[in-house]
């Protein structure tokens, strides 16, 4: 094929003259080029091509009506709003405005004509309704004759700037087609230009809810489009990634075997699936890329020692990259126990280091004495240089962004002439395979999707604050009994200092409440020793009760704990919860998880703590996770990475989707330069992020 930059704006006129205000929001909406508010389409559309009668409108659904203002006054109780009726000659409808200018008063003279778009609803005094979109008009004025559309936007862009931006756009882009006639043809789909125009002005005869459900040729055009720009651009990574090159690590089966000979469990059958899906791709002569998903708990460390046991049999070094220095010093410890004892050197590199000691590590690195090197973002700064890294193991990674994935990956690129370290990642956020197909464009998925043997299922209950003393009972008991409790401090957003404090005061507090036992403390803001140090403690069994910020939220492990009380739980996400509860259980014992929270409840609180009461697997918080707060916050895509898909959904589109893969390699093979077009226009500037 011939090389040729993906994504250079050559018929993409800018959206210079506008002013820098519009320019920003526009690039919270991800527009940044006039071409991409052509791909901009409605979320939905409004009809405001009938007028109804008032005393025949439609309830439950939003519609417009016409009338004479009667009367129109400020009323002050139950708080100051705007209230004013008009009139048809069918009936009398009520127009609330709870936020209103001193204008809009004085719009709504008498006899004025207004048109008003809403949902009527009942009110006290009969048929209202709250805050319609209005305009004052003459009469006889006609309706519009089209369904107008609504645009997702951002605070301080209105409908009408964009839809002007928009129109612009479409008489100023180029819109022909990047699809060969054969392609078109073949799959019976309507030209680029005609869907576009349809779709941002849709003729007054269209079948509505075809255009609402988006099954309208026009939809399915737009989604076809956008599936094959996905085909396209994981075809490419995959073939640019193939053509990379890596160190090709044949398994010895002299360290992994000795590693799991001295083992006190056998694998679980998950585990050692996946772990033989990594090994063979450790083998190839090209980079892994490979996402290895397992609930809390589930065993993936011992699956990543494995790995990089199979890339030090062959002489080359491994770098273990997780987000806090806790969970990164638990792995140095893990890590370093297991293998110290086969001969394997480790070395440890966080921020805390003392300049000495990281000095040496830095040295240990660079030589190549030490053959696994375990951290946290310490480990891809300037000054980390590998004497040959062939496997990155990225723990928790969707923590880390992009960039950062990037920054350890090019660590070994220059020792090793231009050959990249294979790439393994670990989440404990199970996302379905096809949202992690919609975010990712070249990865490969493992899943452990069972527990080791033997855990019992952690309990949950929820008790409100008012039983405090119930709880503390309770904790009392477990721990005079030989157990060890997690008490996690409520999560303060707003302010780190806050919450600080809110941490060492219920330390205070519980000091006093458990003067028989031994309690310690972990936040953030402790020195690295000083938290190494409280949570060896805790793992030693030297203190009972651990009062921890959501620091230990990831990764900690300490068999013996077996109750965990979460303050505030009705503040934390799914998520959260879920991984913190996956601290207990974690050994022989029953193991239980209190949520206190305060009363009263909002509903997403409410529904929060009903998912985390009533599942257990990962998977299932997760999918409600993702329900609730949309795949950008699950995955944290805000920092890594930018969804490939808008508007078609895997799970729905699967003819589409088979088409889309159909007609992928023919594109590339037969009509690069049409291929290229079509990643330029749908993917523009963002096809760089989306290869990690
Ligand atoms: P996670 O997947 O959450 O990172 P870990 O790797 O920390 O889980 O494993 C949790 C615990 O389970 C650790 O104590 C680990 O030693 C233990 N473990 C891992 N695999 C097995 C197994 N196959 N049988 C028994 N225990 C296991
Ligand atoms: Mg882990």
């Amino acid at each position: 094929m011939k090389t040729r930059t993906t994504g250079t704006p050559t018929h993409h006129p800018s959206l210079s003259g506008l002013n820098k205000t519009i320019l920003t929001r526009l690039a919270k909406l991800g527009i940044a080029a006039k071409s991409e508010l052509v791909l901009h389409l409605p979320l939905r559309y409004d009809d405001e091509t009938r007028l109804y009668p008032i005393n025949e409108a439609p309830q439950g659904q939003s519609v417009l009506v016409e009338g004479r203002v009667v009367t129109c006054e400020v009323k002050y109780r139950p708080r100051r709003q705007l209230v004013c009726h008009i009139e048809d000659g069918s009936g009398v409808l009520t127009l609330r405005f709870l936020n209103f200018y001193t204008s809009q008063q004085k719009q709504f003279a008498e006899g004025v004509r207004v048109r008003a778009f809403g949902e009527i609803r009942q009110g006290f005094f009969g048929d209202e309704m709250v805050h319609p979109k209005y305009r004052v008009v003459a009469a006889d004025e006609p309706v519009s004759s089209a369904l107008t559309p609504v645009y997702p936007t951002t605070a301080g862009l209105g409908q009408e700037t964009l839809r002007r931006l928009i129109g612009r756009a479409l008489a100023d882009c180029d819109l022909s087609d990047t699809l060969p006639e054969s392609v078109i043809e073949t799959h019976r789909l309507p030209l680029f230009r005609e869907s576009v125009l349809f779709l941002h002005n849709p003729p007054p005869d269209v079948a509505q809810s075809e255009l609402q459900e988006r099954r309208h040729p026009a939809w399915r055009r737009i989604k076809f489009d956008e599936l094959l720009a996905q085909q396209l651009s994981m075809r490419l990574h995959h073939r640019r990634r193939r053509a990379a090159g890596a160190p090709a690590l044949r398994p010895q089966n002299r360290l992994t075997h000795a590693l799991q000979e001295t083992l006190p469990f056998k694998l679980t059958s998950a585990q050692q699936k996946a772990l033989a899906q990594i090994r063979h791709d450790l083998v190839q002569p090209y980079p892994m890329q490979r996402l290895l998903q397992g609930d809390v708990g589930s065993g993936k460390t011992v699956v990543a020692a494995l790995a990089a046991l199979q890339c030090v049999e062959n002489g080359y070094q491994v770098a273990i990259m997780a987000p806090t220095e806790i969970l990164a010093e638990q792995h140095y410890r893990k890590f370093s126990a297991w293998l110290e004892g086969l001969g394997v050197s480790v070395a440890w590199l966080a921020g805390s280091l003392r300049q000495k000691q990281k000095r040496e590590a830095l040295e240990r690195v660079a030589s190549g004495e030490a053959m696994v090197a375990i951290g946290t973002h310490a480990l891809f700064q300037d000054e980390v240089e590998f004497h040959n890294l062939a496997l990155a193991v990225i723990d928790e990674q969707h923590r880390f962004g992009v960039h950062q994935r990037l920054a350890l990956r090019m660590k070994g690129t220059r020792p090793n002439k231009g050959a990249q370290p294979h790439q393994l990642m670990m989440s404990a956020t199970p996302i379905p395979r096809t949202l992690a197909m919609s975010y990712y464009a070249d990865l490969d998925v493992s899943v452990i999707d069972e527990l080791p043997p033997g855990r019992t299922p952690v309990a949950t209950r929820l008790i409100a604050e008012s039983r405090r003393p119930e709880v503390i009972q309770r904790v009392r008991d477990a721990c005079m009994a030989g157990s060890q409790a997690y008490w996690v401090c409520p999560l303060i957003e707003e302010s780190e200092t806050l919450q600080l404090q809110t941490a060492l005061d219920t330390h205070a507090v519980l000091l006093q409440t458990f003067p028989e036992l031994k309690v310690g403390l972990v936040h953030g803001r402790l020195k690295g020793e000083e938290k190494t140090a409280a949570m060896q403690a805790f793992q030693r069994g030297e203190i009972q009760l651990l009062v921890a910020t959501t620091v230990i939220e990831v990764g900690v492990d300490v068999p013996n704990a077996s109750l965990m009380v979460i303050e505030h739980a009705e503040r934390m996400g799914l998520s959260q919860m879920h991984q913190l509860r996956g601290r207990i259980g974690r050994g022989a014992e029953k193991s239980t998880c209190i949520l206190l929270y305060q009363n009263p409840l909002t509903e997403t609180a409410r529904e929060r703590l009903k998912i985390i009461y009533e599942n257990n697997d990962g998977f299932e918080v997760a999918r409600h996770d993702l329900r609730l707060r949309g795949p950008g916050e699950l995955l944290g895509a805000r920092q890594s990475g930018v969804p490939l898909l808008r508007f078609a959904d895997l799970a729905v589109d699967t003819d589409l989707l088979d088409a889309a893969r159909d007609a992928a390699p023919a594109l590339l093979q037969d009509h690069p330069d049409a291929a290229h077009a079509h990643l330029a226009r749908w993917l523009g500037a963002k096809n760089e992020f989306l290869k990690v």
